[in-house]
């Protein structure tokens, strides 16, 4: 292809999927490039998560294609696709059952192991308090520490782009920021991210914004595109 290099890193165009036969995206689509920072706002239910699902392929989508680094992986299955450099963290992001390092490893599962083990020391030194803790359990961290482990363990596969689905789920305000914070610093390294999200604190970190409503793009631009236009405005931040 000869704009692959311009491609976005990670694209889905005109996604239709459901479950069983309740379809829930309509024709839906987003785009991370390179070194970007994108986050997917909506509302509980507005399907962020079907959408991720499609992108990480997870769920399979009825029509519309997703590509990653400008390559169709529409029909690739998710291990494939985090092969070619996605990695992807559920709302639920780790194992409880297995230790801190024992989830880092499984993060990095494709990753040469030497490679790997320079990784982990560079995780573990962005992380203190799972550093301290290697052999502990995942079920043993506070919510905070295990969204943080959940964050390090998709980042010990170094990906080319990180997905994300609400990486605020569960927590409070102040673990809300602590994140926004660690995140802010792999979007400084140049990290590219996608981030699904019902808060707008993490329109902090957005280079772009798309807005999803029942299933549909409804706006897709800058956080003060997003502020101009009164109706989203008024959607996202209330009247203040
Ligand atoms: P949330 O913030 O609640 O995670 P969301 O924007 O991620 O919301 P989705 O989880 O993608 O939304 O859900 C979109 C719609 O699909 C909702 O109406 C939901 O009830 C429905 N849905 C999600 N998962 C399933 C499933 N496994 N089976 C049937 N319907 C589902």
């Amino acid at each position: 292809m000869a704009d692959a290099a311009d491609a976005p890193l990670l694209q889905a165009e005109g996604i239709e999927t459901g479950y069983g036969k309740v379809q829930v995206l309509w024709g839906a689509g987003v785009d991370v490039r390179a070194r970007e920072s994108v986050v997917l706002l909506g509302a509980n239910g507005a399907g962020k998560t079907t959408l991720l699902k499609v992108l990480v392929g997870l769920l399979p989508s009825w029509r519309g294609t997703v590509r990653l680094g400008g390559e169709d992986v529409t029909a690739l299955r998710t291990d494939r696709r985090v092969r070619r450099g996605l990695a992807y963290m559920s709302e639920l992001g780790v194992f409880a059952g297995l230790t801190i390092d024992e989830n880092l490893r499984i993060g990095g599962q494709f990753v040469e192991r030497a490679a790997l083990r320079t990784r982990i020391e560079e995780l573990y030194a962005v992380f203190p308090d799972l550093a301290e803790r290697k052999r502990a359990s995942a079920g043993s961290l506070s919510g905070g520490q295990r969204k943080m482990l959940g964050i390090a363990k998709a980042l010990a596969a170094g990906p080319r782009v990180l997905v994300m689905d609400e990486p605020s789920a569960g927590l409070s305000p102040l673990f809300v920021q602590q994140v926004i914070g660690v995140l802010g610093r792999f979007r400084a390294q140049g990290l590219a991210m996608l981030i699904a999200e019902q808060n707008v604190a993490f329109l902090d970190l957005a280079d772009r914004v798309f807005t999803l409503e029942g299933g549909r793009i409804r706006f897709e631009g800058t956080v003060a595109q997003l502020h101009a236009d009164d109706a989203l405005h008024r959607a996202y931040f209330g009247l203040a």
